[in-house]
């Protein structure tokens, strides 16, 4: 619930709400999924006009870019799939390897 509110809330920084979204859906197989616009749509921002605006697929992608290069989440995360980094959260995981994305690249 908390990280379902955070993704929703336009007054904290991008990044964060989208490791919340991350969380809000991790599966037992590390994904979080998200149908194509979904997290864009919940993912609104004060625009230049002061009114709330779906946030622009160029930042959405650029944040994610960030949050790997930070080595949060993994290579290959999208709006679609994000995949925290095995040791970014506690799993029972011992060899810290995810199982490769059970959907197929097309569905993403
Ligand atoms: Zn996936």
């Amino acid at each position: 619930m908390f990280d379902e509110t955070t993704v929703d809330n336009p007054r904290v920084v991008l990044d964060v709400r989208i490791l919340a979204a991350a969380r809000a859906r991790i599966d037992p197989t590390g994904h979080a999924h998200w149908r194509p616009g979904e997290l864009r749509n919940r993912l609104v921002v004060f625009g230049s006009t002061g009114d709330l605006t779906p946030v622009t697929r160029e930042n959405l992608n650029a944040a994610i870019r960030r949050l790997t290069a930070a080595k949060i989440l993994l290579r290959g995360s999208s709006g679609q799939c994000l995949v925290y980094d095995p040791w970014a959260v506690q799993t029972g995981m011992r060899n810290g390897v995810w199982p490769p994305c059970p959907r197929k690249r097309e569905d993403r």
